[in-house]
Formats: C-alpha cells, structure tokens, sequence
C-alpha cells in the first residue's frame, strides 16, 4: 500500500490554491486598515467641526449671528457705514478659527451673500480651502448659504442649520439686520469640513481592492471545492486499484494453488490406475494391492479434507474471544496422540491477555496443525510448550508452539509456508499453508524460527481487539 502522494497538477493546483487565498486576504487586510485609518481621520474632522461650531456659538453669537438693531442707523439708510461695520464683523468673526466663515447680505445692493475679504488678502475671497476643482462644489455651497441668508431676511428670525453639501459638511447660523425696525440686511457665518471621503481619491481603489479580494477569496473557496473533489475522486481510484490487484494476487494464488493441487492429486490417481490395469491383465497382487489402492485413496481424501480447510480459513466470522481458551482446548486434543509417542504437553496461559476477534474453530485448526507437526519430529518423546503471552510491542497477543525437534533448516525455513511444500514422504505440505492463511484471516502472522536450544518454535500474533468495532466478515 503506497503512501498518500499528491499527483504534481494537484500539488500545482493546492500551491495556486494557497497563493491566491493569501494575495486575497493580504488585500483585504490592507483595504480594511486604510478604510479603519481613513474612518478614523473623517473621526477628527467632525470632531473639528464640532469644536469650531462651539467656538462660533460662544464668540460668534455677539457678532453675525445673533439678530442686531441698529438704531443709530436711521432712514434713509447710510450703507456704507452699514456695510463697513458689518465687514469688520465678518473679518473679526472670520479670525477666530480658519474654518469660520462670514459675510452679510444687503438685496438692495448685493444679489449674493457677501463675503469678505480677508484681511490677508484684501483681493481675494475667503474661499481658500477649496480646491480649483471644488469650485463647483463651493458654488454649490454658497447656493446654500445663499437660501439660509435669504430666509432669515424674509423672516426676520435667527435661522440655525447643520447639513451635508457634498463634499462638505456645514453649520450655517444666519440672523437680520433691523435698522429703524425694519429688516435691511442679514448676516451669516458658517463652519464647514470637506469630508475626507470627498478628499480621498483611494477610495475607489479601496472598493476595487476589497472587491478584487473578495473575488479572490471566492474563487480560492471553489478551487477548494474543486480540489477536495479531485483528491477524493483519486482516493477512490486508489482504493478500486488496490481492490484490484489484491484480487489480481488472490486469484495468482489460487492459479499456484490449483497447479500444487493437481500435481498432489495426479501421483495417487497415478498409483490406482497402476494397481487397477495390473488387475486388468489377471496380475494377482493380492491383500497389499488392496492396501495400496486404499492407502492411495486416504491420500486423496487427506488432500481434499486440507484444501476445504483453505476456504473455512477465507470465510470465517470474527467474534471478540479469549485465545486462552483456543490454546488451552489445541492442548487437551494433543494429549493422547502426545502421550503414545510420550511427549509431554506444557501449557503456560498468561492472564489477563487482550480479548482478540477470532474464529475459535479456525484457530484450533491452526494449533493442531503446529502440535502435529511438533509431535512428528519428536517421535521418540519430548515436550510441546504452548504458551501465550501479551505483545509487548504490538500490543496484541502472541500464541506459540516450541518443540524439542530437530528444528528448521535454511531451505525448509525458506518454503515452510508454501502450499505443498513438505519433507515428508507422506506429507501434504499443506499444514503450515493453512494455518498461516488462517492467522492472516484473522489480520495476524505467523512466524516460524529455530530455538537457541534446539527445536523449532512457531509463534501466531494477533492484534488486540479494538473498542466497539463491528464482528464483520473476513475479507
Ligand atoms: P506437512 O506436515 O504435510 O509436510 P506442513 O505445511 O505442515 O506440511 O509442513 C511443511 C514442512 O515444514 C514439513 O514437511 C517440515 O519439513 C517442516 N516443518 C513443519 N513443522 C516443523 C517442525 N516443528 N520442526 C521441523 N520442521 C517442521
């Protein structure tokens, strides 16, 4: 089973993947700080406004926007006293903060609110903070202006206005003139900011960022999409591969198996066709002609009783189980065969041991065939030790067989486990095949090595079983 690789259009696909997630939220991060920065300096300037607004109602009020009698103004009406004095008021107003504002309003002689000089700069207008580009804006502002002043004219009363003209925002306080009672001018003052959003060209770069972004971030989200897919879509082909070639292996198996089988078959089958044309052509071979052909047909019988125990071994249930138990039972049905041949059967069960999914009748098999084959090479006496012990390293349990044989040689070491494969003159070599079949059935192993002091030891592992899984069929 190879290890989880991606292939390279995917590893280029998760890099692209990655890189444009981090491009995005690089640029989301810096579009959300330079709108946080612009926010907070829009922040400052309304608290600027406010403050000025403050400052032209605490000291402004006395001057252009509070209501003025001017009584020592008498009709006809001297304007340009009028006027002088009303300039001054303005440019006195004007000084207090460079954000105020202020002129008057005379519709006998002005069509427009006035706006005064300032005394820096007795030529121009006042209208210095606006840019050569605002000035359509500003034209706008003054209309503003204009409409309060006019108001306050017609209505003889103190007017007082807060309102948004993009790109300002502005305080307008507008009052009338009474000379004689009757209304012949109007003041005003004004504090105004340009909101910083008006100011700031960024921010339509801002939007595109953010928008660019959240594009980015989207269409990273559906790369992801795509990818998981991708990865999916190749973990199942893996896996259908895998399925296959495990059945390619199977089915190689079985191929070697059957050609083992009808090798084994042929040389019995070959001995009574032997014995029945000799019988044909009148050879009288008498009881041991008989004694052959049955020998012959046990023979068979052996083989085929063997092989049935491969397909017990492939399609046995699992159930959570003691091998202690196994072990203990593979002991007691060893003890006659054992005590003809005066072997002596040792039993050593650790306690305690991990339960194990297991097919008792399966793992019976297997001990029987190791304590057979131990009590074949020990057929003047010796001891069989079964033992079982926890697996320190896997965790599992570990079964063995040991004997007092002449143990395993390099060459049987290398084959033991092939089907067939036997030393034996009445052997099947079957045995060994079997058990291991049945060891790997329950997701264990089985091993086969000489003792330090003589004899061969076969030693069974299988894993402990899990929490909660499910008894389930073997593969
Ligand atoms: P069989 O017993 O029919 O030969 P097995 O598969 O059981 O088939 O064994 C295969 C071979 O492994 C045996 O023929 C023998 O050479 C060797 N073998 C098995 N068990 C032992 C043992 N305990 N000691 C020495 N050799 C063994």
């Amino acid at each position: 089973m190879g290890r989880f690789r991606l292939e390279a259009p995917l590893a280029i696909e998760v890099g692209a993947v990655v890189l444009l997630f981090a491009a995005a939220l690089g640029t989301l991060w810096y579009t959300s700080t330079a709108v946080v920065e612009r926010e907070q300096r829009r922040a400052l300037a309304h608290g600027r406004l406010k403050d000025s607004n403050d400052l032209l109602e605490q000291r402004g009020k006395d001057a252009l926007a509070a209501v003025r009698e001017f009584p020592d103004y008498v009709e006809p009406v001297d304007w340009s006293a009028l006027e002088t004095r009303l300039t001054a008021e303005a440019v006195r107003v004007r000084a207090l903060d460079s954000s105020i504002e202020g002129g008057y309003y005379v519709p006998s002689r002005h069509d427009r609110p006035f706006i005064p000089a300032l005394p820096s700069d007795p030529r121009g207008s006042n209208d210095t903070s606006v840019d050569e580009d605002m000035s359509l804006s500003a034209r706008n502002l003054y209309d503003h202006v204009d409409t309060q002043v006019d108001a306050a004219f017609r209505k003889g009363t103190e007017l007082s206005v807060v309102e948004d003209v993009p790109p300002y925002t502005i305080a307008i306080r507008a009052a009338p003139v009474r000379v004689g009672g009757r209304v012949v001018a109007a003041t005003w003052s004004m504090t105004r900011l340009v909101d910083p959003i008006f100011l700031d060209q960024s921010a339509r770069g801002y939007q595109i960022f953010a928008g660019l972004a959240l594009a980015g971030i989207a269409l990273s989200l559906l790369l992801t999409a795509r990818l998981a897919r991708t990865v999916r879509r190749q973990a199942s082909e893996r896996e259908r591969l895998r399925t296959e070639l495990r059945r390619g292996e199977r089915l190689a198996a079985l191929g070697k198996l059957l050609a083992g089988v009808a090798h084994e078959v042929r040389n019995p089958l070959a001995g009574i066709r032997g014995i029945t044309q000799l019988w044909r052509r009148g050879v009288d071979l008498g009881d041991e002609g008989f004694d052959h052909l049955i020998d012959e047909v046990d023979r068979l019988e052996e083989i085929v009783s063997r092989l049935l125990q491969f397909t017990r071994a492939d399609a046995q249930d699992l159930a959570p189980g003691d091998l202690n138990a196994v072990v203990a039972e593979a002991a007691r049905l060893t003890e006659a065969r054992a005590a003809e041949l005066g072997v002596r059967v040792e039993v050593d069960l650790a306690p305690d041991l991990p339960v194990v999914e297991m097919a008792p009748p399966a793992l019976v098999q297997v001990f029987r065939n190791l304590t057979s084959n131990a009590l074949q090479v020990m057929p003047r006496g010796g001891v069989i030790a079964l033992t079982t012990r926890r697996d320190s390293v896997g965790g599992g349990v570990l079964a063995s067989v040991a004997d007092r044989g002449p143990g395993l040689s390099k060459d049987v070491l290398a084959h033991l486990f092939e089907p067939f494969f036997t030393t034996k003159a009445e052997g099947t070599g079957l045995g060994l095949a079997i058990a291991r079949e049945i060891a790997l059935a329950h997701r264990g192993e089985l091993k086969a090595e000489n003792r330090p002091d003589g004899g061969a030891v076969f030693t069974l592992t299988i894993p402990a079983y899990k929490a909660a899984p499910k008894a389930g069929r073997l593969p």
